[in-house]
């Protein structure tokens, strides 16, 4: 078969690295480099990234992993010990250590939340700031938590996706750094590709998707190519734009934004390999310290901090004065007076953190001939990466097994 793919990151080249198998892939990313918002960037010998903070959140088990393997890359991901800590009033507190530091009355509320969550009996209908927000500490943990790994605030999730997420934990466990960061993912997916003998063009942007009852068609500044599939890596709404196909009905996917701080430091403000979540900063999420998993990834006797925070109001410049505050106190505290900001990075509208936030992501199975893959049709429950893993794992196992219906 011949498959048309709209988009060279992640999303794309995961699907055009599976499906390259016993498939005819060709992709088209408009870039003059592969890997969309999952990439380094290389800038004073750093690693820094076009997206992504290098994590990924289920590690060396969750769906992403387990998709690169069957794909046949080789990936090293290192799994972070301890997942995170929570730094409140100067101290680093694990998971575990948090119910010690609440009242008793709280500490049982505490329990009780988290082994009603387990077993996932919540009340679905309400979101996890209200399931929260009995616990002021637990509100704010919440916070970071979703701030961190979604780029919402809790009362912005719905415990429907909670629960999912929470099953994904306990089944995968937390974050993991692949050894060379983002770019290595996206390095061997483009060698499987291409072993495959696929083709991928960059510099190449899509004008137009045309999608007909037995083809459909791609059109780029160097005319117009003929396939049986198309999968679209470009977000539900990019892809509505170019194409003649209606995508996005009554559920809407809501984009998420946010605001990343690259930073370098010849100390160590963060000593483990997970990530420091800050529940009493107001934009600031938290931070980790890929550096401290894979040293090439920092300048030589440096270490490289990503912090990843919400943007609430729309004056972006002062949202990242807020942040540059946070961060700078949360240095002083640990008397850290030398650390230089590299790189600040702002995403939204056309380039979000996600294109659909946890909940709202789209059905990646348009009809027969188009299919969307990427994070605005993310699996239900599947956090960033590891949501876009499911989401190909779905579209690439539809199209295999139905695959006499294309003839
Ligand atoms: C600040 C930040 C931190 C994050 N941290 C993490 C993290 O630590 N862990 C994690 O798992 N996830 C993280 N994410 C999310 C993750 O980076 C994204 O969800 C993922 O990279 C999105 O991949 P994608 O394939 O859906 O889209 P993209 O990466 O956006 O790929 C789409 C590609 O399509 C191309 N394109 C667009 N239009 C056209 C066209 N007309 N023709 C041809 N090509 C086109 C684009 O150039 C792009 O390369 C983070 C994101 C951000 C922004």
């Amino acid at each position: 078969m011949r498959i048309g793919i709209v988009g060279g990151g992640l999303g794309g080249l995961l699907a055009g690295a599976l499906l390259s198998k016993n498939n005819h892939v060709v992709i088209y990313e408009k870039l003059p480099y592969l890997g969309g918002r999952f990439t380094n960037i290389p800038y004073r010998g750093y690693q820094l990234s076009t997206g992504a903070l290098h994590m990924i959140p289920h590690g060396a088990d969750g769906y992403l992993a387990q998709l690169l393997s069957r794909a046949g890359c080789n990936v090293s991901i290192v799994n972070s010990n301890p997942d995170g800590l929570f730094r409140i009033n100067r101290r680093n507190y694990t998971y575990r250590e948090l119910f010690k530091i609440v009242n008793l009355r709280d500490r049982l509320k505490c329990l009780k939340m988290a082994a009603n969550l387990k077993l996932g009996r919540v009340d679905k209908d309400i979101s996890f700031g209200e399931f929260l927000e009995d616990v002021p500490l637990a509100l704010k943990v919440g916070n970071s938590f979703t701030g961190w790994a979604l780029s919402l605030d809790a009362y912005s999730v719905s415990m429907d996706e909670i629960v999912e997420i929470a099953k994904n934990y306990h089944k995968f466990g937390g974050p993991g750094v692949p050894l060379g960061g983002c770019k290595k993912v996206i390095d061997e997916l483009s060698r499987v590709i291409l072993e495959n003998e696929g083709k991928i063009f960059t510099g190449c942007e899509v004008e137009r998707i045309e999608i007909e009852e037995d083809r459909g068609y791609i059109y780029t500044g160097e005319g117009c190519s003929e396939f049986d599939v198309v999968i679209s890596n470009i977000s539900p709404r990019l892809t509505e734009r170019i194409s003649n196909i209606k995508i996005i009905g009554r559920k809407k996917p809501v984009p998420s934004r946010g605001i990343k701080i690259s930073i370098g430091c010849r100390e160590r403000l963060i000593k483990h390999n997970g990530v420091l979540f800050t529940p009493e900063c107001e934009r600031l999420c938290g931070l980790n310290c890929p550096s401290n998993v894979d040293r090439s990834l920092a300048k030589e006797g440096y270490n490289l901090i990503m912090a990843h925070a919400l943007q609430v109001k729309e004056d972006v410049k002062k949202e990242i004065d807020i942040v540059l505050e946070e961060i700078d106190r949360l240095f002083r505290e640990e008397n850290i007076g030398d650390y230089q900001i590299l790189h600040i990075q702002t995403f939204r509208d056309d380039i979000p953190v996600n294109h659909a936030s946890n909940g709202t992501d789209v059905d990646p199975i348009v009809n027969k001939r188009l299919y969307l893959v990427g994070d605005g049709a993310k699996g239900k429950g599947g956090m960033e990466v590891e949501g876009i893993a499911l989401n190909v794992s779905k579209v690439v196992d539809w199209i295999e097994k139905r695959k006499l219906f294309y003839r």
